[in-house]
């Protein structure tokens, strides 16, 4: 392995797995409508604890879409979210993915709350958020969680598996929108090529990820591009999901992913917003933006959260209120924040943690 961590994050990455003992029961978990890093994450890492003697089980708070569950077909019965809160009775350990915040828990929140066994946390979100007590393996300047469990791994002299490989070479892929993200620095690709070099196909988890869509996936983006709306005065651009249609072309909301990228690609724009209803009466809100605009305070402001050029929050109220009211505040937002639309000044990588050894 030709990668050396600096020595508070290597001695974090051992801290975490001291808590993860062989024979003991551990829960992975990460946010609800899991995406590619929660879940690529979650199978890299179970690969990596059972390759040691650790039980490790999946258990989510909403189901893995079905581009994902190739991730988890090598390790039969590990997705164990349809009976998540009984597994999480039983657990020695939690270990929480791709979030900080408990509330993004969804239906789990309260048994992961109160369930007084150690809960870590591996994640590259900005927002604090609240978890029980735990190690905790933290970094808002990696790409991607699944960057983070490699250097786990690494630290930890585990055996990068092609298995193991394969699901942080997903997390990083997806979080990354296909190394082509401001996040994708250049320790994102040195990690990527060590999982190449463990065997990754990037061919295969390309088709697996992106080349095996349903018909209703372009049908979805078809009716949701429809609807757009641009405001060049402001940089503005947004797109809605028509109400009822992920149901009606028997799709799942994993199928928007993409869809609010189209909006973001007009010239000039610097946000762009998707909105979707959600069941209970709510509305979803994800945000992009582009150049300076900072996204994730933005959404902080409506009690949700997410990264600089990418976040996102759920409000209870109609469709058409939330569009006016979020509308309303991304206006002001964006004449307060105001640059003038325009190419964006290049991020320069940050110095990176882990460095090449010769
Ligand atoms: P997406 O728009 O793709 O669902 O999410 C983009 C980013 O925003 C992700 O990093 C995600 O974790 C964050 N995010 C999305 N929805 C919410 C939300 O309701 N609350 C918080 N705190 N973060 C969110
Ligand atoms: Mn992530």
């Amino acid at each position: 392995m030709s990668f050396i961590l600096a020595p508070d994050r290597a001695a974090a990455a051992r801290s975490l797995a001291a808590a993860l003992v062989p024979g003991q029961r551990v829960c992975l978990t990460t946010h609800v409508n899991p995406d590619g890093d929660g879940l690529g994450s979650e199978a890299g890492l179970a690969h990596l604890l059972r390759d040691r003697g650790i039980e490790a089980v999946i258990t989510n708070p909403t189901p893995t879409p079905p581009r994902f569950q190739f991730l988890f077909e090598d390790i039969p019965g590990a997705d164990r979210t349809g009976e998540a809160i009984r597994e999480l009775r039983r657990a020695d350990v939690i270990v929480v993915l791709d979030i900080s915040d408990l509330g993004r828990l969804g239906m789990l929140s309260e048994t992961v709350r109160t369930r007084g066994v150690p809960v870590a946390c591996v994640d590259h979100h900005a927002s604090e958020g609240v978890l029980p007590d735990g190690p905790r393996y933290l970094d808002a300047g990696a790409a991607a969680t699944g960057e983070l469990v490699f250097e786990i791994a690494v630290a930890n002299g585990w055996t990068l598996t092609e298995e193991a490989a394969r699901g942080l070479y997903v997390a990083i892929l997806t979080d990354t929108g296909g190394f082509r993200f401001s996040n994708t620095r250049p320790r994102t690709l040195r990690v990527a090529a060590e999982l190449l070099e463990a065997g990754v196909d990037p061919e295969q988890i390309y088709l697996e990820v992106y080349a095996r869509a349903p018909e209703g996936r372009p049908r979805l983006f078809a009716e949701a591009l429809q609807t757009l709306v641009v405001e060049p005065d402001f940089g503005l651009a947004w797109v809605t999901v028509p109400p009822g249609a992920i149901e009606r072309l028997g799709v799942s909301s994993d199928d928007l992913e993409g869809v609010v990228e189209f909006p973001r690609s007009i010239e000039g724009v610097r946000m762009a917003l998707l909105f979707r209803e959600l069941s209970q009466g709510r509305v979803k809100v994800s945000l992009r933006s582009v150049g300076q605009v900072d996204v994730a305070a933005f959404a902080k402001g409506f009690g949700g959260g997410g990264h600089t050029k990418a976040a996102g929050l759920a409000v209870v109220g109609s469709l058409a209120e939330v569009q006016s009211t979020v509308l309303s505040a991304a206006r002001a937002y964006l004449a307060a924040n105001g640059k003038p639309p325009g190419r964006a000044p290049v991020d320069r990588p940050q110095s990176d943690s882990i460095l090449p050894s010769k």
